[in-house]
């Protein structure tokens, strides 16, 4: 079954001067199609401008398709109706853990988005829980969420839209600002709500090491689709990705470097046990 499909989208940013002439246009998002399965982990990697946040905003309705259509669990997004289904169904987590949360105790900020739902209050109170204790943050639900880390911060937001029981979570940079810790510890929330809850989780990042357990990675340029493969498969890929401007994992680099070398070794290895396997120590 499709969580998100999109079908020859396009998204063209129009700027236009004070008379409404247009001045420039922006393709953003060209001719990008996917098929996002319920339950995958998708990673989407992409150098700065690649087109990957306007890829996301269709993702949960922000934005619709200048050509094209997008459906989120079978509904299009150009269809109002159905845009609170839509933004229900998939949730978006943004960079800036500071500009999501809005209340003064966490886990009154959690309850907001199952309020704004309707949902009766004893249901607040058990999803509220049960969405903290899912990201590891139960014990912090009476803090204020001022004094948290980044990677708190950022984890008391995913709550937040877990708790509107969301298929599908879209997670755009969540870790960009945060240190190595909070970084792993996001990281692991979203993996865990992916293998317990069976959430589908789509993770835009930067960070290579942050995708080699997704079932499926998605490289943009240009506002296309430029690779897509299992995270073997692209990691395999290094010349094509350095010319796209991105890394590969550490190890993966390692192994790439003493391949070239002559030391015999399988293409794609992702972590270091594959690696002092492969070598035999
Ligand atoms: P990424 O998230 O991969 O960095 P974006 O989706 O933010 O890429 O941007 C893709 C392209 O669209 C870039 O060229 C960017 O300058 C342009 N763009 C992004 N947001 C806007 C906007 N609000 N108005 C005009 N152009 C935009
Ligand atoms: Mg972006």
């Amino acid at each position: 079954m499709s969580i998100i499909k999109a079908k020859d989208v396009t998204f063209e940013y129009i700027r236009r001067d004070e008379e409404g002439n247009v001045e420039g246009i922006t393709t953003a998002v060209d001719k990008v199609n996917l098929d996002i399965k319920q339950g995958d982990f998708i990673a989407i990697l992409g150098h700065n401008g690649s087109g990957k946040s306007t890829l996301a905003k269709h993702m949960n309705a922000i934005l619709y398709p200048t050509e094209g259509t997008l459906l989120v669990d079978g509904m299009d997004t150009r269809d109002e109706k159905e845009i609170w289904n839509i933004r229900q169904t998939a949730g978006m987590v943004f960079q800036n853990p500071d500009n999501q949360i809005i209340g003064q105790v966490v886990e009154e900020d959690v309850g907001f988005g199952p309020e704004n739902m309707g949902i009766e209050t004893k249901e607040i109170w058990e999803r509220v829980v049960e969405s903290l204790k899912a990201v590891d943050m139960y014990e912090y639900r009476k803090h204020s969420p001022n004094k948290l880390s980044g990677g708190q911060k950022q984890r008391v937001s995913i709550a937040g839209v877990l708790a509107m029981h969301p298929k599908c979570i879209i997670l755009d940079e969540p870790t960009a600002m945060l240190d190595p810790d909070g970084r792993k510890d996001v990281i692991r929330a979203a993996r865990a709500l992916n293998d317990v809850e069976k959430v589908t989780i789509i993770l835009i990042t930067h960070y290579m090491e942050e995708t080699i357990y997704a079932d499926k990675i998605f490289v943009m340029e240009h506002g296309a689709i430029a690779m897509e493969g299992t995270p073997k498969e692209i990691f395999t890929r290094v010349e094509e990705l350095k010319e796209l401007r991105l890394d590969v994992p550490q190890v993966t680099m390692l192994a790439y470097e003493l391949k070239k070398r002559g030391v015999d070794l399988p293409d794609g290895i992702l972590t270091n046990d594959e690696l002092i396997e492969a070598l035999g120590l």
